[in-house]
């Protein structure tokens, strides 16, 4: 079994549409994919119906945006209920913060490049999470810079002129979210230092104690060392191992199933979740 538990769709940054993501699973050979888009569950109807379509079979979640005293904390929810309030409210509060935060970056940026916040929606779709990745997308369509890897090296990493944070919650909070709307919860990419600061052990310890239940060891993200030291804090605090591509589309180099997660692993999470995975 080819299992990848971290893919996003045009509900927020990637850029196949749900049905896309999911036939383009069964391309790369994966028997399991799941749709995580950034603070949502928008994509889950449409990918589900196309689970059906391909046989694949669909790990419904969303990837929580949190925060650590100041350091980005993303983790991934599984098979949660998507009407708890408590996630509902929470995703759109982050998705409301998003949205202002992006119309100030642009209104920073379009003092010195040709785009506008028209044109940043206009690489959106209804009810898309909005991020960085939009404007880099538009600033690709404006012919100002060549890539969304690209723009993001100069234009929109954190520590530059354009860059604002926007609002997310603290991450032990999310992570109590996440269990009260009886998802599980894998913290993700938890050593991707390239990206910025990253927790330290005795934050994960507490973020156990809050009820984490996996890291996301296995992430083109987590360098080597860094994979060592997960793999230690997971052995010793009993936690579930994963690995998965994060593919965002045409948006990333990212490729489905370039790393996977042990069938064991992905039937300790369809145990524990309150939503079913759907297989045809
Ligand atoms: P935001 O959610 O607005 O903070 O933007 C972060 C998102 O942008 C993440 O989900 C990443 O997938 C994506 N991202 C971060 N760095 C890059 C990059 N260098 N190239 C393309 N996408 C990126
Ligand atoms: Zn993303
Ligand atoms: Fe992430
Ligand atoms: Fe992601």
């Amino acid at each position: 079994m080819r299992i990848d538990l971290h893919a996003h769709t045009t509900m927020s940054d990637g850029t196949d549409s749900p049905r896309q993501l999911v036939h383009a699973a069964k391309a790369a050979n994966l028997d399991v994919v799941a749709i995580v888009d950034h603070d949502s569950t928008r994509g889950w109807d449409e990918a589900a119906d196309a689970a059906l379509e391909t046989g694949v079979s669909l790990v419904r979640g969303t990837e929580v945006s949190a925060k650590y005293q100041g350091i980005s904390v993303h983790l991934l929810s599984y098979l949660h209920d998507p009407l708890a309030p408590v996630l509902v409210q929470q995703n759109g509060r982050v998705r409301d913060a998003r949205v202002n935060r992006a119309r100030t970056i642009v209104s920073l940026i379009e003092q010195d490049y040709p785009i506008t916040w028209d044109d940043v929606l206009a690489q959106t779709e209804e009810g898309t999470t909005i991020g960085r990745p939009h404007i880099a997308d538009a600033l690709v369509a404006a012919g100002s810079i060549g890539t969304r890897s690209q723009a993001f090296a100069e234009i929109l990493f954190p520590g530059s002129p354009y860059y604002v944070p926007h609002y997310a919650p603290d991450a032990i909070d999310a992570i109590a979210a996440i269990r009260e709307a009886g998802g599980v919860a894998v913290f993700a990419h938890p050593g991707a230092n390239a990206r910025g600061r990253v927790v330290p052990d005795h934050v994960i310890g507490e973020m156990v104690e809050a009820g984490l239940q996996g890291l996301e060891v296995f992430h083109r993200d987590n360098p080597l060392e860094q994979r060592e030291r997960l793999l230690t804090l997971a052995n010793s605090h009993d936690l579930l191992i994963t690995g998965s591509s994060d593919y965002h589309g045409d948006g990333k180099p990212n490729r489905l199933g370039e790393n996977t997660t042990d069938p064991a692993v992905f039937a300790a999470i369809e145990e524990l979740g309150v939503t079913s995975v759907v297989r045809s």
